[in-house]
């Protein structure tokens, strides 16, 4: 083993040499960073590289940035060896997706529409193609296969070698057999870090360390939720008659997938649960390491999957092979910026797709750090969106049960997690649970997501990717808001206090629109970067002078408050008030009769205008009353001290006997803003957008006398006059089909763009999102009237219309179309 002293100093400094280290420093070198320096304990690929099974596949993201994550590491890899002189090992010799169901085939046939748009070449064939492909597949239940020509297989080892030899080439240094025991900070930001062979001093860190990368997180307070799991694969003797160049195949429905290995059949596994490994602490010294296979657990699941290819049930097994692998809290990757230290980088938690996204992943954190910001739509991926409680022993042991699982189950569009739940409640939880509430998981927070009957845990029923049992209990809560009046309880939202002499000016630098103005008002604005695009998108209520309130969706709650922190000037005090307050939404239009009856404050138009924030008593209890609405009626939220929102609630319900009042879940909280194109950041527009992209250019104030950050950005973006890319609202005609997410647009039989997220339009009369598309020319309100729309949902084409802006006018009480 090669030992030198390893350098004192250097720019970057990436810790673990499997394929995402040696791939972050090869994308670094290629940007001009040459003063990088990677340290593996062991040797290269040491962790879980080595013993990858190599699938090279482009297909099954409905995510835009994971394709093209894959599709970049397919490339990079066909051309590497050119570059490095160094094989791959890549041989595309196909891929094969298997439907043997018919939510499956729906399933496959929605993803494969959004992969084609996303340039993946894939084709749905017949069961009888499927066999001609690979002979010893059976077909008897297969309903069709989806085939990507130009996927197939590398060598793991291979590819992190010629990556290694890439970076090398460029002036990176590689050392192995050193291993970094802690990262050192100063003031916040990364300092360097501590070695067995002494200290390195660095600008930036990349920790690279696979399934210690928590481990290593913590010794610096930097949290990484992930947990490595048993994952498993056999390798039989030698099959008569297979061929290497068959392509791989998958059938989630059996739990396998199949590729030929040295003459005989590799076969992994993805079994429904699975075994967490080492939730305590994984050894250091575990290189190269194989976990004892637990045949009695896996065994039934093997047996499934051998079926598909009957001979491998009568050939002896060369290999049952068992190693670790990282999972995360919600299957995507952890990667980013750390929020508690910066130039903390992190790239891991791979989900067992590290090798086929591990050239896009090293790309994208080589550029995040080299140009500051990401290029592509981070949102799903950034560290930042995981919670401290996410690292703790139970919640990973019972989470990543389920994640290995859920890789191979049908990805129904409302499946949500069912274990480590509870982790974080509402004040308000019990009043929810009796008033009939299914709850749903946001960020930890469990949240009622649609209302069955008082008194009863309601059964969700089967998933579907039709109308689920709770369709028409969902209805009646949408309506209610439009009709009526509803109850929600959002006390999920991140909240933070903003205080002191500078918090209005400091504000001001951070928002796009003016928030610093008159005392008791809700300003809804964006914040952008020095690039123009989206960093966040929230409120900010001015209480009085020098003292305000930002609030922020459940995901964006790290993001927003390390930004907060990180461009903090003069005296400004921020405190996370999250769990210390109740946000409870009145909303509809009986809302003020209901809000009137329980304060003497005047609540008129007049007196209590859209915008006002003012303190007012319900109960006896001071609570923040703030007029705006995310639904698109009056309405109104109340923020109460958590020890007293379960008076403030009960007494609400109390006065909106006689009107209507329902409690109201996150499917209807979704259908309602959806009608209205209220936007949802990480959703429906993200850090990739400049904000006229997005429509929300109004809420900027380019007037502002000391402007804002991101403000010559948006002032060359307004200058450069319409874009070419902007979100609209999609309707869907036909009020049967559903949309989700992911469908892809035509206009004029070409298409423009998908759907970002979705929903159920109960008041439109049908399935409504927000899409962005791109035209030849800037999108105008002309050019969306002038084409004719269609979606493509699993193969279908479905007309629609689209808008700039809301379809849905709850000022006007009409529906615009
Ligand atoms: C059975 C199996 C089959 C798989 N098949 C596929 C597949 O077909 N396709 C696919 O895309 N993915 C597959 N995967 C997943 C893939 O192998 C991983 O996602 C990928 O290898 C993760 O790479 P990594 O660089 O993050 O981690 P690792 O390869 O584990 O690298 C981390 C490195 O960091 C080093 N390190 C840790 N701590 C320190 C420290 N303190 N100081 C210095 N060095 C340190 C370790 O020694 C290690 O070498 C499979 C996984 C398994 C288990």
């Amino acid at each position: 083993m090669n030992k030198p002293p390893i350098p004192d100093r250097s720019r970057v400094v990436v810790v673990g040499g499997g394929v995402i280290g040696t791939s972050v420093a090869y994308h670094l070198s290629h940007l001009g960073w040459r003063d990088v320096v990677l340290l593996e304990r062991n040797r290269l690929t040491a962790g879980t590289t080595w013993h990858a099974a190599g699938l090279m596949v482009t297909f099954g993201s409905t995510s835009a940035t994971a394709t093209g994550l894959r599709r970049y590491t397919r490339d990079l890899y066909a051309r590497l060896e050119a570059e490095t002189g160094v094989a791959t090992g890549f041989a595309p010799v196909g891929f094969i997706e298997l439907a043997t169901d018919a939510d499956r085939l729906e399933e496959y046939r929605r993803v494969a529409a959004f992969n084609r748009h996303c340039d993946v070449e894939v084709t749905e064939i017949s069961p009888a193609e499927v066999e001609v492909a690979f002979p010893l597949a059976r077909t008897d239940d297969v309903l069709a296969g989806f085939f990507v020509a130009g996927d197939g297989k590398v060598n793991p080892v291979d590819v992190t070698m010629s990556l290694a030899a890439g970076a090398r080439n460029r002036g990176v240094r590689i050392f192995e057999g050193v291993a970094v025991t802690g990262i050192t900070s100063g003031g916040g930001t990364v300092t360097g870090v501590d070695t067995d062979h002494g200290h390195v001093e660095a600008e930036y860190v990349v920790n690279c360390a696979g399934m210690w990368a928590r481990q290593l997180g913590e010794t610096s307070g930097v949290s990484i939720p992930l947990q490595a799991a048993e994952h498993y694969y056999l390798i039989t003797d030698q099959i008569p008659g297979i061929s290497r160049e068959w392509p791989v195949i998958e059938d989630p429905a059996s739990y396998g997938y199949y590729r030929e290995e040295v003459g005989g059949l590799m076969i992994g596994l993805f079994e429904p649960v699975c075994a967490p490994w080492m939730v305590d602490r994984v050894p250091d010294e575990f290189a190269f390491g194989e976990i004892a296979p637990d045949w009695d657990r896996v065994g039934p699941y093997l047996e499934t999957a051998m079926a598909r290819v009957p001979v491998s049930a009568t050939t002896g097994v060369r290999k049952l092979f068992c190693g670790p692998e990282s999972f995360t809290p919600d299957l995507q990757p952890v990667v980013g910026e750390a929020p508690e230290m910066r130039n903390y980088f992190v790239a891991a938690g791979l989900n067992s797709v590290g090798i086929l996204t591990g050239g896009g992943i090293g790309r994208v954190v080589a550029q995040w750090i080299v140009d500051g910001r990401p290029d592509v739509d981070v949102t799903a991926m950034n560290i930042d969106r995981l919670r401290p409680h996410q690292t703790d022993p139970e919640y990973r042991r019972q989470r990543t049960g389920e994640m290995l699982g859920l890789v191979y189950q049908a990805h129904y569009p409302n499946r949500a997690p069912e274990t480590a739940r509870g982790a974080l409640l509402s004040p308000l939880h019990g009043r929810l649970a009796s008033a009939g509430a299914h709850f749903r998981e946001v960020s930890g927070w469990e949240s009622p997501d649609w209302y069955g009957e008082p008194g009863t845990e309601p059964d969700p029923g089967p998933l579907t990717w039709g109308r689920a049992s709770w369709f028409e209990d969902w209805r009646v809560e949408h309506e209610a808001a439009r009709n009526t009046a509803v109850l929600i309880d959002m006390s999920f939202m991140s909240k933070f206090s903003v205080e002191g002499a500078d918090a209005g000016r400091f504000l001001e630098r951070l928002s796009a629109g003016r928030v610093d103005g008159r005392a008791g008002t809700i300003t809804y604005t964006q914040w952008l970067n020095d690039g123009g695009t989206l960093e966040a998108d929230l409120t900010v209520t001015k209480l009085e002078e020098g003292r305000f309130m930002v609030v922020a969706t459940d995901t964006a709650h790290r993001h927003v408050e390390a930004w907060m922190r990180r461009h903090a000037f003069g005296e400004v005090t921020i405190a996370d008030v999250s769990a210390r307050l109740a946000q409870i939404n009145l909303q509809g239009p009986l809302s003020r009769q209901i809000m009137q009856k329980v304060t003497a404050t005047d609540l008129s138009d007049a007196a209590f205008p859209f915008r006002a924030a003012r303190f007012l008593e319900v109960d006896g209890v001071r609570v923040l009353c703030v007029r705006i609405t995310y639904v698109g009626e009056l309405g109104y939220e109340i923020y109460a001290p958590a020890d007293d929102a379960v008076a403030v609630y009960d007494r609400l319900w109390e006065a909106g006997e006689g009107y209507g009042l329902r409690p109201a879940g996150l499917k209807a909280l979704g259908s309602l803003r959806m009608e209205k194109a209220y936007r949802d950041y990480g959703h429906d527009i993200d850090n990739t957008d400049r904000l006229w992209e997005a429509g929300l250019e109004r809420f900027a104030d380019l007037g502002k006398p000391e402007g804002f950050i991101g403000s010559d950005a948006l002032a060359e973006q307004v200058a450069a006059g319409p874009p070419r890319r902007r979100l609209v609202q999609i309707l869907i005609t036909d009020p049967q089909p559903l949309m989700y997410h992911a469908e892809v647009l035509h206009r004029d039989g070409k298409e423009v763009g998908y759907v970002r997220s979705a929903s159920y339009g109960f008041t439109l009369g049908g399935a409504v999102g927000l899409a962005m598309v791109e035209g030849d020319e800037p999108v105008s309100k002309e050019w969306l009237v002038t084409g004719d729309w269609e979606v493509d949902i699993a193969g279908t084409g479905y007309p629609a219309v689209v808008s700039l802006t809301p379809l849905y006018d709850p000022g006007m009480r009409r529906v615009r179309r």
